[in-house]
């Protein structure tokens, strides 16, 4: 059916490329293309036999004209970005010369100022819809399936939603003292920026990590959760009509959060070059350079992921509550692609949405998030390709 050009090799662009091959009558061609090739050969070479086409290219993606003359060659239908937030500008610009679909799985942000925020893609809106292209913004899990949970149940089980608490849990367990189970930098500046909640028409601000509580998942059991900003609140509080309150909750263990406040007391976590050695560096890209690298974690972890959406509003004039949520198994996902739990279940959404995209399901020029299409396809697909839902009509609150 089409080629996908994937950029980007790391944890989460493994899974795509897995998913990706594993369903080759819709990506018969894929060039898998990153700033080190070699870790694109890395994963080819992990492949089981696949009837898709894979090559592998080297590309800066920071450079736009690099990204134009790796499209202009391989004449991708959709580029599928799993790099990192900071190439999504670039990307998107080299898409719009050479008139080729777009999807990411995080928002763009500026490397110098840790803002997760929509307003600079969403800019693109008019450039992309005179284009006649789509872009997907954010087909990951969280934001991703989180949206298109939220989509679902608004089509289906509510009249008004009110209330949206996003839950994500991870209780695996790597064995080492402290790792990131994604992208040490982004993780942590994710972490360490200051809490935000959307309630009644505007944003509440907290001290980072200030909102604590316990929630008891199912299949996981009792963890500490934390609210936590994330940028899947910016766009569900302007999509989801009539949101009084949205809210997302991470867990965190103890263990995890003691090491995380030494590192930043020390000043490992700044994003704020120093001289060392006569070389400006920012520490947190040597503290990216100590720690485990994400991709290693798969092999050692164990355990589960809940993530997942609690609804609350009315249907037919009564109050109606609504949980989704999927678990990931750590040891299962590395079975079969070679990952770990937290960059399957962002592959997988990556790789259906891009698969919605080039079977004409969700395509429409413009800019868009997940929660802007149908989630039917989506959530058939996500039962289908290795991530399946539960639903409960009554869940444990939060409040
Ligand atoms: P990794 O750090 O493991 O991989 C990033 C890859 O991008 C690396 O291969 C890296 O190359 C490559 N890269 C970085 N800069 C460039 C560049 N200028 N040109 C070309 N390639 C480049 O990250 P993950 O796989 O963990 O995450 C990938 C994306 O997924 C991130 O944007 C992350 O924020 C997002 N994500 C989204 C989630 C969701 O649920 N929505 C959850 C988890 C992650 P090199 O190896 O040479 O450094």
């Amino acid at each position: 059916m089409g080629k996908a050009l994937i950029i980007g090799a790391g944890g989460v662009s493994n899974v795509v490329v897995h998913k990706c091959c594993q369903n080759p009558d819709v990506f018969e061609e894929i060039c898998l293309a990153s700033r080190t090739k070699a870790k694109c050969d890395a994963i080819v070479a992990s492949l089981p036999e696949t009837k898709t086409k894979v090559t592998t290219a080297q590309v800066d993606a920071d450079n736009t004209q690099e990204v134009v003359d790796l499209i202009r060659s391989f004449q991708p239908d959709i580029v599928i970005n799993v790099a990192l937030p900071y190439q999504d500008l670039t990307i998107m610009d080299a898409c719009l010369e050479t008139g080729v679909d777009y999807l990411d799985t995080a928002n763009y942000e500026p490397p110098d100022v840790p803002k997760f925020e929509y307003k600079w893609q969403w800019a693109y809106r008019e450039k992309f819809k005179k284009a006649g292209i789509t872009a997907l913004l954010g087909s990951g899990f969280d934001p991703g399936v989180t949206g298109v949970f939220s989509a679902y149940a608004q089509k289906h089980y509510f009249d008004e939603i009110h209330t949206i608490d996003i839950l994500d849990a991870n209780a695996g367990d790597h064995g080492y003292s402290f790792a990131t189970n994604f992208n040490p930098e982004i993780n942590i500046r994710e972490i360490t920026a200051n809490g935000r909640y959307f309630k009644d028409g505007h944003w509440v601000e907290t001290e980072p990590l200030e909102i604590k509580k316990v929630y008891d998942f199912p299949q996981i059991g009792e963890k500490d959760i934390y609210l936590l900003y994330h940028e899947e609140l910016e766009s569900l509080s302007q999509n989801i009509k009539g949101i009084k309150q949205i809210r997302f909750w991470m867990t965190f263990s103890q263990k995890y959060l003691t090491h995380l406040n030494v590192l930043q007391n020390v000043g490992m976590t700044s994003i704020e070059p120093i001289e060392f050695e006569g070389k400006q560096i920012a520490p947190i890209h040597f503290l990216k350079a100590v720690l485990p690298d994400p991709a290693s974690l798969g092999p050692r972890t164990k355990g589960k992921t809940n993530i997942g959406c609690i609804f609350q509003g009315r249907k037919d004039g009564k109050p109606q509550t609504y949980y989704v949520y999927n678990i990931c198994d750590h040891e299962e996902a590395y079975r079969e692609v070679g990952s770990q739990a937290i960059s399957y279940t962002t592959g997988v959404p990556a790789m259906i949405g891009a698969m919605l995209m080039l079977q004409g399901t969700w395509k429409k020029p413009g800019v868009y998030n997940v929660e802007e299409f149908d989630p039917d396809p989506f959530m058939d697909a996500l039962n289908k390709h290795g991530l399946p839902w539960h639903e409960s009509f009554e869940p444990t609150l939060l409040d």
